[in-house]
């Protein structure tokens, strides 16, 4: 028994409640966006009622509240990644944004015809495009890490890819088609022994597990507010503060300089130097909020929580008849990525909505990686802490059933 973590947090959750189709919604989609709990959600109103304002410019009491709130929440964000400083946690959209920032900014600045950029099999479009895009723009070398047939990375094969010439190493820490969990400290390690920088891709890690930034030793880290129970169109990205204030800023604007004439401009150090403009200040603070809540449960408690269940899940799921797991890594997260033989995916989506059960259908934003596997789409549940077994067996249920109608 791995315990009821998910019965206990499930009210703080008011859409769980939901019904659809006549039935109470079960939210297996975490991988795409995760609920809010009420406390995040009552926070953004506070924020509204009580301090909106803009930020750092004003004397006013409101803008004083704002700024504030907004960079109490940057410490919260620093605090939640271990990382050492409150500048390096900069405010953005979301993971997306973010490494087209690290490309746009460090990699314009620092990479040349001739440098090589590796990422991995596993990469969400998101940690492929900006640099596909770099590379052809600048004439760089794309490289990529190979994986196994259960979805695992190759080390060995990333090894000889490493040389001089490799100037980044973009991977995920958790795969959001398969759930892979990936040794990103020995990647990064690697890539610093060979003169590389090293960004990681969290989107899919930091609601399920302990992440220390300072441990992993990236360069870069990237997640998404929305997938850790925050509001949607807030992220960070997290850099070492020598390389962010040794990069050129990104966008021009307001807040970012200290001193403007048309004949010369003074830019702030980070992170007021990546967050030009009026940025996202409610749902910082927001996000802020949700961190809190998942701190004061614990992620510790969260990732074992999230473990047993998802162990539970694959050994419901893994010996229906004409099921296929698609990745079978040893160390995984959240995500069952599986075929029904005899339905397409969007017939098994279909039916589960049915039954009140969200999971996506389709490529994930990760096509490389399902079609090394063999498959353009899956069907993919994905598991948050708010979860349950009761859940998991009304899924399983559906499975079960669409099964025996075709054998
Ligand atoms: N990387 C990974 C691994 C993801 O799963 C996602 C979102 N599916 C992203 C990046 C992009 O995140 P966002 O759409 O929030 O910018």
């Amino acid at each position: 028994s791995f315990g009821n973590l998910g019965e206990l947090v499930r009210k703080d959750f008011p859409i769980l409640n939901e019904q659809v189709n006549g039935k109470r919604l079960v939210w297996f989609d975490n991988a795409a966006t995760t609920q809010k709990p009420q406390l995040v959600i009552d926070r953004l109103s506070y924020f509204y009622q009580h301090e909106n304002s803009n930020i750092h410019r004003a004397a006013h009491e409101l803008a004083g509240r704002a700024t504030d709130a907004y960079e109490s929440a940057r410490e919260k964000v620093r605090a939640f990644l271990g990382a050492k400083s409150v500048n390096e946690i900069i405010f953005v959209r979301g993971a997306t944004e973010a490494i087209n920032l690290v490309a746009q900014s460090w990699g314009t600045q620092n990479l040349q015809s001739g440098d090589e950029i590796i990422v991995s099999q596993l990469e969400h479009h998101a940690n492929i495009v900006p640099w596909k895009r770099l590379a052809d723009q600048k004439g760089l070398v794309l490289k990529v890490i190979p994986v196994n047939n259960d979805g695992e990375l190759l080390l060995d094969e990333y090894a000889k890819l490493l040389s001089p010439k490799t100037k980044l190493v973009a991977v995920t820490q958790v795969s959001n088609a398969l759930g892979t969990i990936t040794p990103v400290q020995q990647i990064v390690a690697m890539a610093h022994a060979a003169g590389a920088k090293a960004l990681v891709d969290g989107a899919q890690s930091v609601s399920h597990m302990t992440v220390n930034v300072q441990a992993i030793g990236a360069d870069f880290f990237v997640f998404s507010g929305h997938k850790v129970f925050g509001p949607t169109g807030i992220g960070v990205l997290y850099g070492k503060e020598e390389i962010l204030n040794a990069t050129e800023p990104w966008q021009g604007g307001g807040n970012m300089i200290q001193d403007v004439t048309f004949e010369h401009i003074k830019y702030h150090n980070a992170p007021n130097r990546f967050e030009a403009g009026t940025g996202n200040i409610a749902d910082a603070v927001g996000l802020g909020a949700a961190i809190d809540y998942v701190t004061k449960i614990g992620m510790e408690v969260i990732g074992q929580y999230e473990h047993g269940l998802l162990e539970y899940a694959t050994n419901l799921l893994r010996p229906i008849d004409g099921v296929r797991l698609i990745g079978t890594a040893k160390h995984k997260a959240s995500v069952l990525s599986f075929t029904l033989k005899g339905y397409t995916n969007d017939e098994v989506g279909k039916a589960l909505n049915q039954e009140g059960i969200a999971v996506r259908t389709g490529h994930h934003c990760a096509q490389p990686i399902l079609r090394r596997l063999g498959v353009e789409t899956t069907v993919r549940p994905s598991l948050a802490f708010y979860n349950t077994c009761e859940d998991v067996d009304r899924f399983i249920a559906v499975i079960q059933h669409l099964s025996r109608q075709k054998r």
